[in-house]
């Protein structure tokens, strides 16, 4: 099947302006390629880049027309916003990923149901739709078990871990606090993980697709903090790992870039922990160490450009800063020239003006001629962060 091609001097809209959105509207404008962004905050970073910015709700039906008159094709940078406006820009334009994939990718039971329905490897799970369930949906998995929102968690939110019998009135009590009417949860069983692997699938609207190297994270309370690429261990695993990536997003019919979180057993085993249709925090290493990044990737894909070879040129070590750790990048004083000094480091702060706890403010990716020596170089870097303090301001 031959894709339209939507040629550079296009307008190319995204919904949502964080710093995905951000990071697609600089490797768009680079292809000189004309970028509409729809996020309703103002400060939203991806505005700063766009040739047309529409800080408004995405309620407003009167942007939607505006928004769909000028693009000539649609994407967004995270599954959380409305599937409903893609529905309504899908009469006017094509939206890739479409629709319906968004759909079964934002109710992680609808994804999860997806991925098991097609023999899939994913953990055991089951559904509940109050809080006084809780109990009895956790004996259908086994303690210990993580209970999750359906929609709209990310980075951890939205999620309770039940390790014994004792833990659950606990995490009813806080269910039924933040529940609302027709408020679905999914309870997983807790995988006892050895790693936690991502691979990056970029898909056209031609059905070509390609892979990335399987990378590793870390995270620490929900949030992925470090990223290794490539992952180390055996070239089978990381072969399965993209064979598996691949059906997968064939099987959605997705176009775009999308990234599957994998949890790795003991046994070797990998199961499905989820789906992004989008490009993903553990593919940010791209940016720095590939020849063509996830997000000239996504740029590529929807507009059915060929899609570019992928070649890692480096070995990387990818570290967020988040929250406070971020603070003295704010500053630019001399501590954070220290850290900068630390051989191989590349610096991207995302322009959020405002630190929280457990916002991503930016990351630091460090490129080695082995990983063994970008991950001694981001040891002295996360050391140092944790140090922060003593550094020079
Ligand atoms: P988010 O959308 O917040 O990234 P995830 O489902 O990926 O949600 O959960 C965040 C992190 O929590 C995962 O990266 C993993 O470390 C842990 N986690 C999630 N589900 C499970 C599970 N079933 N077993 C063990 N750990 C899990
Ligand atoms: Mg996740």
């Amino acid at each position: 099947m031959k894709a339209v091609v939507i040629e550079p001097g296009s307008v190319l809209g995204v919904l949502g302006g964080g710093q995905l959105g951000a990071m697609f509207t600089m490797a768009a404008r680079r292809l000189e390629y004309h970028v509409a962004v729809w996020d309703p905050d103002p400060e939203a970073p991806a505005h700063h880049f766009a040739t047309h910015s529409f800080p408004a709700s995405f309620s407003d039906r009167h942007i939607l027309a505006r928004f769909a008159d000028l693009v000539s094709v649609v994407t967004y940078e995270w599954e959380n916003i409305p599937a409903e406006i893609c529905r309504a820009l899908e009469q006017r334009r094509p939206v890739r990923p479409s629709s319906a994939v968004l759909s079964v990718i934002q109710d992680r039971l609808e994804q999860k149901a997806f991925l098991a329905s097609n023999g899939f490897p994913v953990p055991p799970f089951a559904c509940m739709t109050a809080p006084d369930q809780l109990a009895t949906t956790v004996q259908q998995v086994g303690y210990p078990a993580l209970c999750k929102t359906t929609t709209a968690g990310y980075d951890g939110k939205g999620q309770w871990r039940i390790r014994r019998e004792s833990d659950v009135r606990e995490v009813e009590r806080a269910l039924s606090e933040s529940a609302r009417p027709g408020m679905r949860w999914i309870v997983e069983s807790l995988i006892p993980f050895e790693r936690e692997l991502s691979i990056l699938v970029v898909r056209g609207a031609d059905g070509q697709s390609c892979t990335y190297p399987l990378a590793e994270n870390e995270h620490e309370e929900g949030i992925l903090r470090t990223t290794m690429v490539p992952a180390s261990g055996f070239t089978a695993m990381a072969e399965r790992a993209a064979v598996l990536g691949r059906q997968v997003v064939d099987r959605l019919e997705g176009v775009g870039v999308f990234c599957l979180e994998l949890f790795q057993l003991p046994s070797g085993e990998l199961l499905i922990n989820e789906i992004a249709p989008r490009p993903h925090n553990s593919g940010h290493y791209t940016l720095d160490a590939c020849s063509v990044s996830q997000f000239e990737q996504q740029v590529r894909a929807i507009c059915g450009m060929p899609l570019g070879e992928v070649r890692l040129l480096s070995p990387a070590v990818m570290v967020n800063l988040i929250g406070d750790s971020a603070a003295i990048f704010m500053k630019k004083g001399v501590g954070c020239r220290t850290l900068l000094d630390i051989p191989g480091a590349v610096l991207h702060l995302y322009g959020k003006r405002e630190i929280r706890p457990r916002r991503k403010m930016g990351h630091v990716t460090f490129l080695g001629e082995t990983l063994s020596l970008a991950l001694d170089h981001a040891k002295q870097f996360r050391d140092g962060l944790a140090n922060g303090s003593t550094l020079p301001d």
